[in-house]
């Protein structure tokens, strides 16, 4: 396993406003391969460490890239572009994450844990960024069988993973 993306001292990365990207394989996000249908591809991610108007730490991630997903009516594999970005607040290890910033969508806050695994922040933003029923934007296939709206069994995956986090 690389351990790419990994910030030894989070807080300090967004202090010093430093930097960190590159491209991933999308077969390296583990999670992330049982919604799709192949795992061919790459994701360009950065990391970018910032202090806020507020003075606190936080961290700015983006990542776009394309996946492999299977359309819910042809079931042939659909490129699927996907660009996220977020703003994540750092909170001291140990320290309360307070209740008020849970409910701002404008970031999340989360503990700085040393070592803290950036690529899987992305992966967590790509996971929540999956439709539910992938489609090619005009497909000109016939349904394989009536009432093929049914969510793929991939997609239920996904989405029962998200909620056991
Ligand atoms: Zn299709």
């Amino acid at each position: 396993m690389s351990r790419l993306g990994v910030l030894s001292d989070p807080i300090r990365f967004a202090r010093e406003a430093r930097r960190l990207g590159g491209v991933v394989k999308v077969e390296a996000f583990r999670r992330l391969a049982d919604a799709l249908l192949d795992h061919a591809g790459e994701f360009e991610y950065v990391i970018v460490g910032e202090q806020g108007a507020d003075g606190k730490p936080y961290l700015r991630l983006t990542a776009k890239g394309v996946l492999g997903m299977q359309c819910q009516r042809c079931l042939e594999r659909v490129d699927w572009p996907v660009e996220v970005g977020r703003l994540l607040q750092l909170v001291p290890v140990g320290a309360p994450i307070p209740d008020e910033e849970l409910d701002i969508d404008a970031f999340d806050a989360i503990e700085a844990t040393p070592g803290l695994d950036a690529l899987e922040l992305v992966e967590d933003e790509l996971l929540l960024s999956l439709p539910i029923a992938p489609r090619h934007e005009s497909c000109e296939q016939p349904r394989p069988r009536d009432g093929a709206e049914k969510e793929s069994p991939f997609a239920a995956l996904a989405s029962l993973r998200r909620k056991a986090e």
